[in-house]
């Protein structure tokens, strides 16, 4: 059987840069000969190309507001000096990623800090430091409290439980809501300027619904004397990764015989979705209420608009390289084993898989070769730790020394779940740039 013809392309979208790294004769393989080991590439341009485009969505609805990068789907220090000189923000739910955030020249006040119950150190360092505080519980709202009765007085948000997401474990009920506006109007160390979610899912409607939503509590709120001015809708913002037409066909196959081993799967993150990024936003200031957008309900009430994209920012933005080990057949199809983890593609750790096609960088190319089916598993001794379940087409069987490119892995795969099993260390990060004709490449700091 050609199981070449059988099987299921995903070409991944593609953006310039990322053909022109790849492309350039030598550029990969002189990187993995210095960092001797699978690396991610990172490419800052990118992300400032997408921080742009929400202010510009922003500012093209007349939206006064403010983007912050949900800080969590990937720790590389160089998208926050992009932060730092585009006017940009953070979103940050731990004590580290708020020094790093400051490290890099983000001023406190472009901080948020999100997330559940939040430790002591990690309020006071926000109230310290001038951040916006989302307080998720009215226990965490007193502790708050005091914290800033000496540390200084803290601005907040409080998070709203969404109606229907009765079941999510973030956010205040309506009845602790009303009770924590009127709680702060008694609290001299807080100051109550407005109101925050965050969906699941990558919904317009629900999103632009919940905003309005928050508008009307913002009016009570300001009736009753609180600094009203801001709302979040939070982040989950859509990406694409594949072609609409390839994953409708990947979709209706069904999974029977594409996987390995006879792996199943339940779900699928959707590779291919819209509106995205920016234009999603888009949607959601155009959603209309009361017979005007929302986008004219923000201006009119006084209040800013903040969001909190983590994977939209970075959707485009970096790749990472795995070298092959080796390749062997057990089967009609093959078994590539790469330099790397699993745990350096998230995907897999949440019982699924990062579908996108890799691409194979042969050290030399073999133009008599036939196209090849393999999988891809990683370099520990789990039988779980596999990159590539599905059976995927290589130009020409593996060798040791090419190098396996996973594309688009910025958001949330690339160093959400690494960790140094079998002792081996953590993948760095090269920093791309093309001022001028040249590539360069640095290691993140
Ligand atoms: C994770 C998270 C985000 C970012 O979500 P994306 O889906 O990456 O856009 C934003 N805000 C909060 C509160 C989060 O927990």
């Amino acid at each position: 059987m050609d199981l070449s013809t059988e099987l299921v392309k995903l070409p991944a979208l593609e953006r310039e840069w990322q053909r022109r790294v790849r492309c350039e004769p030598g550029f990969l393989f002189d990187i993995q000969h210095a960092v001797g080991g699978p690396f991610h590439v990172v490419y800052p341009r990118q992300f400032e190309r997408n921080l742009r485009s929400f202010q510009e969505v922003l500012a093209a609805h007349r939206v006064s507001g403010r983007v912050y990068y949900g800080k969590k789907a990937n720790k590389a220090g160089c998208w926050l000096d992009v932060i730092a000189d585009h006017d940009g923000s953070v979103d940050v739910a731990s004590e580290p990623e708020l020094v790093h955030a400051l490290a890099h020249g983000v001023r406190g006040r472009d901080i948020g800090v999100t997330g559940a119950a939040k430790s002591a150190q990690l309020l006071r360092l926000a109230a310290r430091h001038d951040c916006v505080v989302a307080v998720d519980a009215l226990d965490e709202l007193e502790r708050l409290a005091e914290i800033a009765a000496t540390a200084g007085r803290v601005r907040i948000l409080l998070r709203r439980l969404p109606t229907d997401a009765p079941d999510s474990r973030f956010g205040l009920s309506g009845a602790d809501l009303d009770y924590a506006v009127t709680r702060c109007g008694q609290l001299a160390s807080v100051e109550l300027i407005g109101f925050s979610f965050h969906l699941d899912g990558y919904q317009v409607r629900p999103r632009a619904e919940l905003a309005y939503d928050l508008i009307t509590l913002c009016a009570k709120a300001k009736a009753q004397g609180h600094p009203i001015s801001a709302i979040s809708v939070g982040g989950g913002f859509a990406c694409s990764y594949l072609s609409a037409a390839d994953w409708a066909a990947f979709t209706e196959r069904g999974t029977d015989e594409l996987f390995h081993a006879g792996k199943r799967f339940d779900k699928f993150y959707p590779y291919a979705q819209g509106p995205n990024g920016a234009a999603m936003l888009d949607a959601i200031l155009s959603t209309a209420f009361d017979g005007r957008a929302l986008a004219e309900h923000l201006p009119a009430n006084d209040l800013e608009l903040f969001l909190e994209p983590g994977r939209a920012l970075l959707i485009d933005a970096g790749f990472t390289a795995f070298p092959v080990l080796g390749f062997k057949r057990n089967a009609d199809y093959g078994i590539t084993t790469v330099q790397g983890l699993s745990m350096s593609v998230s995907e897999q750790w949440k019982g699924s898989e990062f579908l996108p096609d890799p691409i194979l960088l042969p050290r030399n190319v073999d133009p008599a070769a036939a196209p090849t089916a393999s999988c891809v598993g990683g370099s520990s001794c789990m039988e779980y730790d596999v990159l590539t379940w599905r059976k995927i087409i290589l130009p020409q069987p593996p060798q040791f020394g090419d190098l396996l490119l996973y594309p688009n892995t910025a958001g949330y795969q690339m160093d959400k779940n690494e960790s140094e099993f079998h002792q081996l260390p953590l993948p760095p990060k090269v920093v791309v740039t093309d001022d001028g004709d040249r590539l360069s490449w640095r290691l993140d700091r």
